[in-house]
């Protein structure tokens, strides 16, 4: 489907569109201010969500910005990126009066862009940062969140950060509908100017300077660099071209004008979770005349979110389930791919029934391109460095985000694989905390 470069702009346009003054003060006036509030308690990094929102409801919008970011400094991303349909709205006591829940999400980007946009500082973070440093490798939203909380605290942080421009998954993984690049750097830029912390862009660390020299140069180092690249499909076929990843892809698309980033007519997409929707719905909006979400199991294992399904829906995707692909076809470039009938059988490891293939039930889906959306490779980064445990791939940490080597700590997807940006808030912060009060000489 041919179309201009302004309908594939608007095919992206935000799917959660700011609140208007008065629409953010009847919406917050309608909140209940719940004792105990079940949505700060689903809330992963517990934001004190009727305090904030009672605040803008009386016009103290700082102030509720403040309450949000005191808890979540990442709070402006999180509140675009976070699924708060399954997290804070998921738990508004609304919806057990068969009522809509409170807009938290946009009530909360309401007031982060009212600091952000008119540049007011909530908090006034020491100038002083004479008391420890930190090195921060990656500059995800794990990296950012440690650095903005260290520098609060009067520590000096400076995050290390192999690609142009920092931001991490915000920048380069996330679908534009949801967080463009202008609003993920207008944050960055909120919070270095506010927190004071420092930021090398373009060194990555392994490569232009080692975890030795940093061990020499830093009390402590923090890891957040996430997981690497897509999981391979190991099919036959795998190699032609048309066939990408789909976090290579996003990230294509996020570096470019949307426009220019070409699609179709007919893409595939591997897997079920929340990327391969992102990837799936983006390749629609991208003028695709036929998106097919291939997925070995049925909708009841699916592990993106029910309401990512419905958007992906929304955008004409198709589901083909209990369907495993087995080649790539194609001269060269993809042509098709070919896949076969799975049937659910017994629960594996994981808790969910097994998929087991059917018989002769090959068959082939044409397609021009085939995006791969099953996971993410660990990063081979974390295997080197002395005394840090790693576990199935993973960075192993105690309560306070600390590894086993007492100089790293650890955060983010590098230690649980790929969860929410809010829950690499969290973990940041903790660990910021623990760092602080070794560097205060409080101990553990
Ligand atoms: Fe307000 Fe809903 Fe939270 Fe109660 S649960 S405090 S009504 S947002």
């Amino acid at each position: 489907m041919d179309q201009t470069p302004e309908q594939i702009q608007s095919n992206f346009a935000d799917i959660k569109p700011a609140l208007t003054d008065d629409h953010a003060v009847v919406e917050a006036n309608r909140c209940l201010y719940c004792y105990d509030a079940p949505c700060a308690v689903a809330c992963p990094t517990h934001i004190d969500i009727p305090e904030f929102i009672r605040r803008i409801g009386t016009g103290n919008v700082k102030g509720a910005a403040e309450t949000i970011l005191d808890s979540n400094i990442l709070g402006a991303s999180c509140a675009r990126v976070c699924p708060t349909e399954v997290l804070c709205e998921g738990s508004c006591v609304y919806l057990d009066l068969d009522a809509p829940a409170i807009d938290i999400g946009r009530l909360q980007r309401y007031a982060t862009d009212h600091v952000m946009d008119k540049d007011i500082k909530v908090f006034d973070a020491p100038k002083d940062k004479s008391l420890g440093k930190v090195a921060i490798v990656g500059g995800g939203p794990a990296g950012i969140a440690c650095a903005a909380e260290l520098g609060r605290l009067g520590i000096r942080a400076v995050i290390y950060e192999g690609k142009a421009e920092l931001g991490g998954l915000n920048r380069y993984g996330i679908a534009p509908y949801k967080l463009t690049n202008e609003e993920t750097q207008a944050e960055i830029k909120y919070l270095k100017e506010m927190t004071g912390f420092e930021a090398k862009t373009g060194q990555r660390v392994g490569r232009d300077i080692s975890f030795q020299e940093l061990e020499a140069e830093y009390d402590f180092i923090f890891l957040g660099v996430g997981v690497s690249s897509s999981r391979m499909l190991k099919i036959e076929g795998e190699d032609k071209t048309g066939v990408i990843g789909a976090t290579e892809w996003i990230e294509e698309l996020r570096n470019k004008p949307l426009h220019e980033t070409k699609v179709g007519p007919k893409v595939i997409v591997v897997g079920a979770g929340n990327t391969a929707i992102d990837a799936a719905t983006e390749a629609a909006r991208l003028g695709a005349e036929e998106v097919t979400i291939v997925y070995r199991r049925g909708k009841d294992q699916m592990p993106a979110y029910e309401f990512e399904y419905e958007l992906a829906l929304k955008d004409k995707v198709r589901f083909q389930w209990l369907t495993q692909p087995v080649e790539v076809l194609g001269n060269g470039s993809v042509t098709g791919l070919k896949c076969r009938k799975m049937k659910l059988g017994e629960p594996d490891d994981s808790g969910r029934a097994s998929p087991e293939p059917v018989p002769d039930s090959e068959f082939v889906i044409e397609a021009n391109a085939v995006i791969k959306a099953t996971g993410q490779v660990k990063h081979s980064l974390l295997e080197g460095i002395d005394g840090v445990e790693l576990e199935w791939g993973l960075v192993k940490v105690n309560d306070e985000y600390a590894t086993t080597n007492p100089k790293y700590y650890a955060g983010g997807d590098c230690i649980n694989g790929g969860a929410e940006v809010v829950n690499a808030v969290y973990h940041a912060k903790l660990a910021a905390k623990s760092m602080h009060r070794i560097l205060t000489k409080g101990g553990k």
